[in-house]
């Protein structure tokens, strides 16, 4: 209930690691754990890790802890940004409501349900990152890997508080099985590797599991301010032009921590105007505006709640020292950089969840288990 007056969860937080500890300890069930881009950030400065090091070295943690499964929430981003996108250029095309709001932050999402209700039609409706992974292995990796629901549980490790109030809403738990479990912060992750008495040289550094292996840097860049903008520009320019986006791939303009940044990208014939707004003090000028009828002169908006994006996550532990933030931004662009893949809509892996399964992006089965629809809050 305290939802209605924090829209970031913070005043209804529970602890789910007891919840998570007994699913790893019952035989029967496979206990499968996916983990935020910005997670690996603090994990990296926790262990002082090198960039190269951090991704491999969080997959052998998780599965110390006693994941069976574990895979990488950038491949959610990344699937995220197929279905964003093709939704948004849709709208483009079709002459369908504009501007577009970004849906992944589950802060901003509550903050439109409960001030801004006017603004509905405008996000997207995409579920979050969190929710199309937990739909997706309840339903793909199941069918896959032969394992009864019952049998299954799901757990995402996130830098967020709101993200543990979004996975119980009750349109995200379909005849009573939820999408997600359990949502454990990273200072809850970090407090079972301290109950376990877990140290750095216990850990098997390792790949992230078969078959959302594969990440691109677009979805690692989720975790930060303009991650989200700069991924879905990636795939957006390449699809009105038609031309395969090869350099030129650092949308630099919409990266940082000021609270409103903005972009003109020309892409052939359309101009997309992009803002990316982090922290949800700087949206109410906009929102406010859009209210009143007035068109905010942008055809896409990234929202995050907290300021700088999730790498300042009030599920993180409370940075110790100056210039923390840009540090766990600089670890994102490098492990960018760095990919083999940078283009959500090069990833192999999830080319082939679409061939297998979801057929292609904003199909009717991606409609199903991929998006959501949005009510004012009735309290
Ligand atoms: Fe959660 Fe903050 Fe990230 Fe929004 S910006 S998803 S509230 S951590």
């Amino acid at each position: 209930q305290c939802v209605r007056a924090c829209p970031c969860g913070a005043l209804d937080y529970k602890r789910e690691r007891g919840d998570v500890f007994t699913a790893m300890n019952d035989p029967k069930k496979v206990v499968v754990g996916f983990v935020a881009p910005a997670v690996r950030t603090v994990i990296a400065s926790e262990y002082d890790l090198s960039v190269e090091e951090a991704s491999g070295f969080i997959a052998g943690l998780m599965r110390k802890v006693g994941f069976d499964k574990v895979f990488d929430f950038s491949f959610a981003a990344d699937l995220t940004i197929m279905e964003e996108t093709t939704e948004f250029l849709g709208r483009v095309t079709n002459g369908g409501t504009m501007p577009q709001f970004t849906s992944c932050c589950p802060g901003w999402v509550n903050l439109v349900e409960r001030r801004y209700p006017e603004l509905i039609p405008h996000l997207s409706s995409c579920k979050s990152p969190q929710q199309m992974m937990g739909a997706t292995v309840k339903n793909h990796f199941a069918q896959q890997a032969g394992i009864s629901l019952d049998d299954l549980y799901v757990v995402s490790i996130v830098p967020c508080l709101a993200k543990k109030y979004e996975a119980a809403r009750p349109e995200f738990a379909p005849e009573e099985i939820r999408d997600v479990d359990a949502v454990l912060t990273t200072t809850e992750f970090l407090e079972m590797v301290q109950m376990l008495r877990l140290e750095p040289k216990d850990v098997e550094p390792g790949a992230f599991d078969e078959p959302y292996k594969r990440v691109t840097g677009a979805g690692v860049l989720f975790g930060a301010s303009g991650g989200v903008a700069e991924a879905a520009l990636r795939m957006a320019v390449e699809k009105l032009t038609g031309t395969p986006l090869v350099d030129d791939l650092d949308f630099e303009e919409v990266r940082g921590f000021e609270g409103l940044k903005e972009a003109t990208i020309v892409a052939g014939e359309t101009t997309v105007k992009v803002a990316v707004i982090s922290g949800l003090n700087n949206v109410a000028p906009i929102a406010e505006r859009m209210k009143n009828g007035e068109h905010p002169g942008y055809d896409l908006i990234e929202v995050m709640a907290c300021p700088g994006g999730c790498i300042n996550g009030a599920g993180h532990p409370v940075p110790d020292r100056v210039g923390e933030m840009a540090a766990r931004q600089r670890v994102l662009v490098e492990i960018d950089k760095l990919s083999k893949y940078r283009k959500s809509q090069e990833n192999p892996d999830i080319l082939r969840l679409y061939d297998e399964y979801y057929g292609e992006p904003n199909s009717h089965v991606a409609h199903d288990l991929l998006h959501t629809t949005y009510a004012p809050f009735r309290g």
